[in-house]
């Protein structure tokens, strides 16, 4: 991040804050509720508002586990690192769930469901399943389309549900009881010395005894450590008008996550994803408009597979996921500010890592715990 001369930091206002998080998505709300629990004063500073980045422009999938099916999990990061993803996706989603009966935030307990698109991705869901049974985790594997929409089998995962996510962000800040500064985008963060950290914003310059980044896709711009390690990712969505009738008894996906598709609460069809062939377009971009490839595969996608839906296309969007070079979140401090932690990278899987990852973020900022599976340490 640059700062203009016209910008100048000397015409700021010095804010003397205990705990310092950046950025109000799901992951800096969840961080601030942890540090208010370990008794700090917090502060949350974002750059626009609540979670108007990608926590609010998600498809709102609830599903326990990593970005890629279970079996894969395992090869890729060993079964000890797979068990303990899964762990910490179960305990995000008690977080969240707590929230959300205390805060009546929409959620559809309507279960999950991987599908096959091709006979080889049957294949490989039979695998996933039986490696998630073998760990003890409740998944029915489905021989066959339990849709009838052409799909070639499916696993079913019971426990997960569609959520509100706009909804579960807010709730999740008004659980924490931080304060927050909204439209006050951090420019430049140095640390003077061992027990402080300045942060020039918009509005103040911060004095900190602590910070924690929840900047996802924008982590790059604040610091080169992420260059190379968080890559900003466009995903974009349709829905359609509201339906005479649900057409979707659960949150699906298939195409190895590619694509996803979901009933809003008002019984709209919701569709994402379409990005597997539009990579070189949607990779490393921090814009968030849509994009005429990935729509009119989002299109012919509703077309092919429910061509029961009549109803016309009434919004798309589009918002920036923070992929990970390996798939993981990240979570460590600066290599050259110990007092600056952060919590970045989340995926397409924030909503199954977000808060477990936030809790073990704090705790690794103010009492040195390891965050386990999602350390950065892993990275070198
Ligand atoms: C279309 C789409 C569909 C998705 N579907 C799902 C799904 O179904 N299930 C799921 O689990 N996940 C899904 N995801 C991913 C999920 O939305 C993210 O993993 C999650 O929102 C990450 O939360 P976050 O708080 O880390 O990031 P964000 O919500 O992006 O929050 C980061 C915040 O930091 C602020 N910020 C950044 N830089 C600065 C700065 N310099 N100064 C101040 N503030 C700053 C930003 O404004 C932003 O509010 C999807 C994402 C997209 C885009």
């Amino acid at each position: 991040m640059t700062v203009s001369i016209w910008q100048a930091d000397d015409k700021q206002l010095s804010y003397e804050v205990d705990f310092l998080i950046v950025g109000a998505g799901l992951v800096g709300c969840a961080a601030a509720y942890f540090a208010v629990q370990a008794g700090r004063s917090v502060v949350i500073t974002e750059m626009r508002d609540i979670a108007l980045g990608a926590s609010s422009r998600n498809a709102g999938f609830m599903i326990t586990g990593p970005d890629t099916y279970y079996h894969r999990a395992i090869a890729k990061y060993g079964h000890d690192r797979a068990r303990e993803l899964w762990a910490l996706s179960e305990r995000t989603h008690r977080i969240w769930h707590g929230w959300i009966e205390q805060f009546d935030v929409p959620f559809d307990p309507c279960g999950s469901m991987l599908l096959a698109e091709s006979a080889e991705e049957a294949k490989e869901l039979l695998q996933a399943a039986r490696a998630l049974n073998d760990d003890g985790i409740d998944a029915a594997f489905i021989d066959g389309d339990p849709l009838e929409r052409g799909y070639f089998a499916a696993v079913h995962q019971p426990s997960d549900g569609g959520v509100q996510p706009y909804a579960l962000a807010q709730a999740a800040f008004r659980a924490s009881g931080a304060a927050l500064v909204a439209n006050n985008e951090v420019y430049r963060i140095e640390q003077p010395d061992a027990e402080r950290v300045h942060v020039y914003t918009r509005q103040y310059r911060f004095e900190a005894r602590h910070v924690l980044l929840c900047t996802n896709a924008h982590s790059p711009a604040l610091h080169p450590y992420f260059v190379g390690k968080v890559i900003p990712t466009r995903a974009q969505c349709l829905v359609t008008a509201p339906l005479p009738s649900s057409v979707m008894p659960t949150c699906g996906y298939s195409d190895y996550g590619y694509m996803y598709y979901r009933m809003t609460f008002d019984n709209r069809l919701l569709i994402g994803g379409g990005r597997r062939d539009y990579q070189a377009l949607e990779n490393d971009t921090t814009d968030d408009r849509i994009t005429d490839p990935v729509q009119r595969y989002l299109d012919a996608y509703l077309r092919a597979k429910f061509p029961d839906v009549t109803a016309p296309v009434e919004r798309r969007w589009a918002g920036i996921m923070g992929f990970s070079i390996d798939g993981l979140p990240l979570v460590g401090t600066l290599p050259d500010m110990p007092r600056v932690g952060f919590a970045v990278g989340f995926h397409g899987h924030g909503l199954a890592f977000g808060a477990g990852v936030a809790e073990r973020a704090v705790d690794h900022v103010l009492k040195g715990v390891s965050p386990g599976v999602v350390s950065a340490a892993r990275l070198g």
